[in-house]
């Protein structure tokens, strides 16, 4: 890990606040056009709201609907870039991302027809990469691809395709990849105060918010990639700036995979209030959401109200004609959208899911609001367009077509020797590693396979891993974000925590 004296030596170009999928992709793009770069974020990678979406890599069906019946164009275009951006990241990172299929039940001819239609057309936008075809099945074959909906009385369903991933370890993997592009990163360390010189920002002073330790970074821009939090940095950097960030909060909820059997997600496009509802296999789990609510002032970390939850069981009951009762519950967890308003008002309707790029050129800080995960590297190249702009510079980008620093095929990983010489548990964990995993698997198998329950597939070698190359630094950050096992069963976490406290307190973690 870059120590904090390491990361304050050098001047960079630019600052890099935020380290979720907005900020480390704004690095990795940057470094990669040969900018000086450095990233800090106060909590863990991907520990804001990157960690807590619905893993869908997706144009977003209703964000169809909503161009064509308000002939939105603005709309239809976000679609358009968000499907191009879907298939870019699926290439990025095959091991993290995957086409996932997913139905939406019917009720009536008409429901066939419009949601038939809709789904061919999102299909058609995304041309030559297309995940799939999307195509409208009977009651019977809706009874065996979604065996959880056999009793419901549907008369089938539309299933069509969009992407799912690892959000997570995506961000992680960002900041990796901007790392090994050259940027200096750095997990735990808070911007506290901005260094000026008259009007203009030169700087930062952070703070190590495990340690307490402070220093002063310089640098000749910032860029504010703050999500849902970025109000605060633009109030530091310009005093008097009027707030634009509208958050909303949404929330998660995991259950056994028996609630719903097979590979299918389930999209429900119109909830009885009018939200969207999610579920999707996700680790050996159901991952069940979302909810909308605005929030007025984000906390951290967010959490998911005993409302929202019953909101989210109520309505998946409802679409599956089951009641969820509350102790089916595995897992929750809640994060915000960091939605923006549309420049002068602070009306809910003006709200845009598009991102913005803010320029502020005195202060010679720049902030990237709202969009979506998906968007990422559109929004990044966006940022870094108008930042070298700023600068006078012409350089020009370069994340269109590049892998991820672990991209690597799955097949080809479950062929490699030293993963098919583990146990299939073991070996199926290690894709989600990369081309790292077979580092790995060697590691395990020298550790007798060292796992840390007997009927789970984490291993000690992991932590190590995740201590010595991940950036990991604290309990949270090896069960909730490397092993994902918090945020899908709380009760193994709760088993997990004693043993991975001890582990860290020990001497040298890293090499243990
Ligand atoms: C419930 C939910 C479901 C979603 N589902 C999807 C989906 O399926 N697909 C999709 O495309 N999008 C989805 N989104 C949207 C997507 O998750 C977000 O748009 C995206 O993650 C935002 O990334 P970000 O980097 O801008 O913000 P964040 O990930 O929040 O990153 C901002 C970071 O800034 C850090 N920070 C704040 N202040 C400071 C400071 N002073 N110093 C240092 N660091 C600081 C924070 O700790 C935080 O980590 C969903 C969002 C939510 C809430």
């Amino acid at each position: 890990m870059t120590t904090l004296a390491e990361l304050a030596a050098p001047s960079y170009d630019v600052l890099v606040v935020g380290g979720g999928a907005t900020g480390a992709g704004v690095a990795w793009d940057a470094a990669r056009r040969g900018l000086r770069v450095a990233l800090v974020e106060r909590g863990d990678f991907g520990g804001g709201t990157s960690s807590t979406s619905t893993k869908l890599a997706h144009g977003g069906v209703r964000y169809l609907e909503k161009a064509v019946r308000s002939f939105d164009l603005g709309q239809l275009r976000l679609v358009i870039t968000a499907l191009r951006e879907r298939a870019g990241m699926l290439r990025a990172a095959p091991h993290l991302a995957h086409a996932q299929e997913l139905v939406i039940p019917l009720r009536s001819r008409w429901q066939r027809f419009y949601y038939g239609i809709g789904l061919a057309m999102y299909e058609r936008l995304a041309g030559k990469r297309s995940l799939g075809r999307t195509r409208c099945i009977d009651a019977s074959a809706l009874a065996r691809q979604a065996p959880a909906l056999a009793k419901a009385g549907y008369a089938g369903g539309v299933v069509f395709f969009d992407g799912a991933f690892d959000d997570a370890r995506f961000a992680l993997e960002l900041a990796l990849s901007a790392e090994s592009a050259g940027a200096m990163v750095r997990s735990y360390t808070a911007v506290e105060e901005l260094l000026r010189d008259g009007r203009r920002v030169v700087g930062a002073r952070v703070r190590d918010v495990l340690s307490g330790e402070r220093a002063e970074l310089r640098a000749t821009h910032l860029v504010n990639c703050t999500g849902p939090w970025a109000d605060g940095l633009r109030g530091m950097a310009r005093a008097g700036a009027v707030p634009r960030l509208r958050p909303s909060q949404g929330i998660h909820v995991v259950l056994e995979r028996s609630w719903w059997p097979g590979e299918l997600g389930l999209l429900i496009p119109k909830t009885p209030d009018g939200r969207v509802l999610f579920a999707l296999p996700f680790e050996g789990r159901l991952l069940v959401g979302t909810t909308d609510t605005e929030v007025r002032d984000p906390q951290v970390p967010p959490r998911a109200s005993e409302a929202d939850l019953a909101f989210v069981l109520e309505t998946f009951g409802a679409a599956i004609g089951r009641a969820v009762p509350r102790d089916a519950v595995r897992a929750s967890w809640a994060g915000y959208r960091p939605l923006v308003a549309a420049k002068g008002s602070r009306k809910t309707e003006a709200l845009i899911r598009d991102h913005e790029v803010e320029v502020w050129p005195e202060e010679g800080v720049l902030s990237v609001l709202g969009g979506k995960w998906t968007t990422y590297r559109a929004m990044a190249e966006d940022a870094v367009d108008r930042l070298c702009e700023l600068r006078g510079e012409r350089r020009a980008c370069t994340t269109q077509s590049a892998a991820l620093l672990r991209a690597a095929d799955p097949a080809a990983l479950r062929a490699d020797p030293a993963l098919s010489a583990l146990p299939p548990d073991l070996a199926a964990h290690l894709v989600r590693y990369g081309s790292a995993a077979p580092t790995l698997a060697r590691a395990i198998a020298a550790d007798d396979h060292a796992r840390l329950l007997p009927d789970q597939p984490y291993t000690r070698a992991e932590l190590r891993f995740a201590l010595a190359h991940e950036h990991a630094r604290t309990a949270e950050d090896l069960l909730d974000r490397r092993l994902r096992i918090g945020w899908v069963d709380e009760a193994l976490r709760s088993r997990l925590l004693p043993l991975v406290s001890s582990f860290l307190l020990s001497p040298d973690p890293a090499s243990r």
